[in-house]
């Protein structure tokens, strides 16, 4: 094994990985990226079809954010903001007010996004983890300064929501095989049911080859159980402190979609209910899923800079009062987050200096001056119509190849949200059967792909596919490609394994 490959094995240990396994072969060892390719120490190049963990939006080694960096580097890597302002923080938090601007509710759905105020306090932190915390806190707090300080603000959160992994954001997450081990940590956050047209007991629709969201036969039940969840904490005698919510797609839940109309319809009940929103965009902000589009469909052809949203809530005409930005802030290059918030909020803060009213959180690289260039670097990238069009010809390029997909048994669902796509394996697409955990089918369709050269993370029995903006149409299809070999060669077979067929 190459020595890199041997000091990673003696002395890294890995986010999410069961080292046991990791120990047992050669890791890659990224050794350099440009675009969408990423090379590794033996000289192989990959895709980088989940971009570098959701994060990364250009490309690698993009020239402009290169070049930011540079310039900033000239002047100064970082200097605390405990104390101090800077200029690329103080750039960039303008930009981000500026981004989250909602347009208004979206026809038919007369969400109270226009009578809302505008966010317009950023407070900068490192990671998606610590976005959500921050909301959580200052949540929390101005709930209390609110209601009174008997007051008990309590959370909802959406089942299968994952949103981060420090106590407060794992605290907020419903994913039991993360979260149970630390139960003894956490406090209690309330779990609602959450829209998964594949596989809701309440979709009539058989089985069949599209989208389930497409498809859907039901009268909305996973709203009216947004609304009982919220009427019985409101009938219990004090509100729910906040609603948390990924709007559009669950990222980490499996990446699931919300039909068509279901997030204002929540964000409205809500609201009424005297709920704040927390809005965590860690995955789905700048750019991923907010097109503008059809339910599963294209960016509009006619999209433009000036009308395609950065941020899924300002797609759908919600107005949330925290608004956590991470992942693709910094365009994928460093670690920065954000979390927006209103002018209320922040007043609630204020105070003399005896009053003690200050927000106590804080971390050591909050406003780090060069994510703030990468990120300033990377929405002037996003904002321009060159970016707006490749994402509309990479969005529709991922919805033409995928259709090839359903041609296979053991696809269930394929779901597409911008340019994020998940593809559900199953045992059989008529039953729906879903392989069991120990087959690991997913880790090892995204091994098989490996080996052909795109490299992606699976959530369980589902295949992420989302590319960087950059990708060209070749790579797009050579990614659908890949995976349709890959499924044939490990799924088929599994599967005549397991029913003796072979
Ligand atoms: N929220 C969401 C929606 C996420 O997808 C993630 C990460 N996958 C997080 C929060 C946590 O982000 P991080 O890993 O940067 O702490």
């Amino acid at each position: 094994m190459p020595s890199l490959a041997q000091l990673d094995h003696a002395h890294v240990w890995h986010p999410f990985t069961q080292m046991k396994d990791w120990l047992r072969r050669e890791p890659v060892v990224i050794t350099s990226g440009r675009g969408a390719v990423l090379c590794d120490a033996r000289g192989r190049e990959y895709l980088d079809a989940n971009s570098s963990i959701w994060t990364n939006l250009h490309g690698h080694q993009n020239a402009s954010i290169n070049a930011a960096l540079r310039r900033q580097l000239k002047r100064i890597a970082h200097s605390s903001a405990l104390g101090l302002a800077n200029e690329p923080a103080s750039r960039l938090a303008g930009q981000l007010v500026k981004i989250a601007a909602c347009r208004g509710p979206r026809p038919g759905h007369p969400s109270s996004a226009s009578t809302r105020p505008l966010l317009q306090k950023v407070f900068f932190s490192d990671d998606g983890s610590t976005a959500v915390e921050v909301a959580l806190k200052l949540a929390y707090e101005f709930t209390r300064r609110m209601r009174g300080p008997k007051a008990r603000p309590r959370f909802l959160s959406l089942r299968g929501a994952y949103h981060g992994d420090t106590v407060g954001a794992v605290s907020l997450g419903h994913i039991d095989l993360f979260h149970k081990a630390f139960a003894g940590l956490l406090f209690k956050a309330d779990e609602v049911m959450a829209p998964y047209c594949y596989r809701c007991p309440f979709n009539r629709a058989k089985p069949g080859r599209a989208d389930a969201r497409t498809t859907r036969q039901c009268h909305w039940e996973c709203v009216g159980k947004v609304e009982q969840a919220l009427a019985g904490q409101k009938k219990r005698g004090e509100p729910y402190a906040a609603f948390v919510f990924e709007p559009l797609m669950q990222g980490a839940a499996g990446m699931i979609p919300q039909p068509s109309g279901w997030l204002p319809q929540v964000t409205d009940l809500a609201r009424a209910h005297g709920a704040l929103l927390i809005a965590d965009e860690v995955m789905t902000g700048f750019g991923r899923v907010s097109t503008g589009g059809t339910e599963s469909g294209p960016l509009s052809r006619k999209a433009t800079p000036a009308r395609t949203p950065l941020t899924a809530c300002s797609s759908e005409g919600v107005q949330p009062d925290f608004l956590c930005l991470a992942k693709g802030l910094t365009g994928g290059y460093l670690p920065m987050a954000a979390t927006l918030t209103t002018q209320a909020v922040f007043d609630a803060f204020l105070g003399e200096y005896e009053e003690f009213k200050t927000f106590f959180h804080g971390h050591s690289y909050t406003g780090n001056q060069l994510g703030a260039a990468a990120g300033l670097a990377s929405i002037k990238l996003l904002e321009s119509r060159g970016s707006v069009t490749a994402r509309a010809r990479l969005q529709a390029v991922l919805e033409e190849s995928l259709k090839s997909l359903w041609a296979l048994p053991n696809i269930g669902d394929i779901r597409q949200t911008g340019l994020v796509a998940g593809v559900e394996l199953v045992k059989d697409w008529r039953t729906r059967e879903p392989f069991l955990l120990r087959e690991r089918m997913g880790a090892r369709v995204c091994e098989a792909m490996a080996r052909r050269g795109v490299l992606t993370r699976p959530i369980g029995n589902v295949i992420v596919l989302m590319p960087p903006y950059c990708t060209t149409p070749g790579q797009a299809r050579r990614m659908v490609e890949v995976l349709h070999e890959s499924v044939e060669e490990t799924v088929a077979h599994k599967v005549r394994a397991f029913r003796g067929e072979l």
